[in-house]
């Protein structure tokens, strides 16, 4: 099986694109580097002839900033298999009043949240594989 594709939005200027990335790197480089990669999501749109390959029928996680699901929906036009979608507001609730920075830098709270957000994916991923043994 080729590594699950974990692909944020870009949300730039946004604390929620932020987060989207930030997590997305933490569960490719950190939590789970043997099963997972990310690819730049403006190569997904443009239409790049790499990425589409590596995307193409491919099992993908998508983190997106809002409600708008750039990420899954770029992911999906280029034929990739969304399995698990998520938005950084979906996990908010427990986390109401507190500062997370801002499109360009995380505050403690951010990077915390940022983990949990890894966390979910890093489940995914585990479930995932699972359903493949
Ligand atoms: S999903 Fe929302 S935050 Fe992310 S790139 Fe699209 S509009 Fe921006």
């Amino acid at each position: 099986m080729s590594k699950i594709k974990v692909i944020p939005c870009s949300g730039i200027g946004k604390v929620f694109g932020l987060l989207a990335r930030e997590s997305v790197l933490m569960v490719t480089q950190e939590k789970c580097p043997n099963d997972t990669e990310t690819l730049c999501l403006a190569h997904i749109v443009t239409g790049d002839d790499e990425v589409v390959g590596k995307i193409k029928g491919e099992t993908c996680i998508t983190m997106d900033g809002c409600a708008k699901y750039c990420a899954k929906k770029s992911v999906e036009e280029t034929g990739g298999i969304v399995v698990k979608s998520h938005k950084v507001p979906d996990f908010m609730k427990a986390h109401r009043g507190e500062e997370h920075g801002t499109g360009t830098y995380l505050t403690e709270d951010g990077w915390k949240y940022a983990e949990e957000l890894a966390e979910v994916m890093a489940s995914d991923v585990k479930e995932i594989k699972g359903g493949v043994n």
